[in-house]
C-alpha cells in the first residue's frame, strides 16, 4: 500500500456538501463524476497527498443510499493507492480477507478499484486503488 488515496464520505446533498467541504479545504473539488454503475455522484477535493471523496446516491439501491439510511452521513470508506492490483487483492485473499469483487472494476477518478468486506476489516469498508493509464473510451469497459 503506497498511501491514503482518498476518504470517502457518504452525503445526502452532494451540492450542500460541496460548499460545505469547499468551505472546510479552501479549495474547490477538482471534478465530479457520476458512476453510473456504482449509483453514485462523486466529487473529490484535493487535501496534500490525499483527497476527499463526497459521495451521493442517485437511486434507492446504490450502496450509499443503504449506508445513509442504516448510519447516517459519514465516512463510508477509506481507499489505499496500490501499485499492482491484482497482485494486492490475491495477496489480501490469502491473508483471508473479504473481497467484494476480486476482478477489480472501474471505479470513479480513472481508477481501478477492489472493495474488502467491513467484516473482515474491523467495521471499514477498505477501497484498494490503482491508477488507470488512460480514461477509457465509452463501449471498452473491459471483461466481465
Ligand atoms: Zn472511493
Amino acid at each position: 500500500m503506497k498511501k491514503i488515496e482518498h476518504l470517502g464520505i457518504a452525503v445526502s446533498n452532494i451540492e450542500k456538501s460541496n460548499t460545505l467541504y469547499t468551505k472546510l479545504l479552501g479549495v474547490e473539488p477538482y471534478k465530479t463524476e457520476t458512476v453510473a454503475g456504482e449509483g453514485v455522484k462523486t466529487s473529490f477535493f484535493r487535501v496534500g497527498e490525499s483527497k476527499i471523496e463526497l459521495l451521493e446516491a442517485t437511486n434507492a439501491d446504490s450502496p450509499i443510499h443503504k449506508f445513509i439510511q442504516k448510519r447516517g452521513e459519514g465516512i463510508h470508506h477509506i481507499a489505499f493507492d496500490v501499485a499492482d492490483i491484482e497482485m494486492e487483492t490475491r495477496r489480501l485473499v490469502a491473508e483471508g480477507f473479504v473481497v467484494l469483487n476480486e476482478v477489480p472494476k472501474q471505479g470513479a477518478d480513472n481508477k481501478k478499484v477492489v472493495f474488502l468486506h467491513p467484516k473482515s476489516t474491523n467495521g471499514v469498508l477498505v477501497e484498494l486503488c490503482q491508477e488507470t493509464e488512460a480514461p477509457k473510451s465509452p463501449g471498452n469497459t473491459g471483461e466481465k
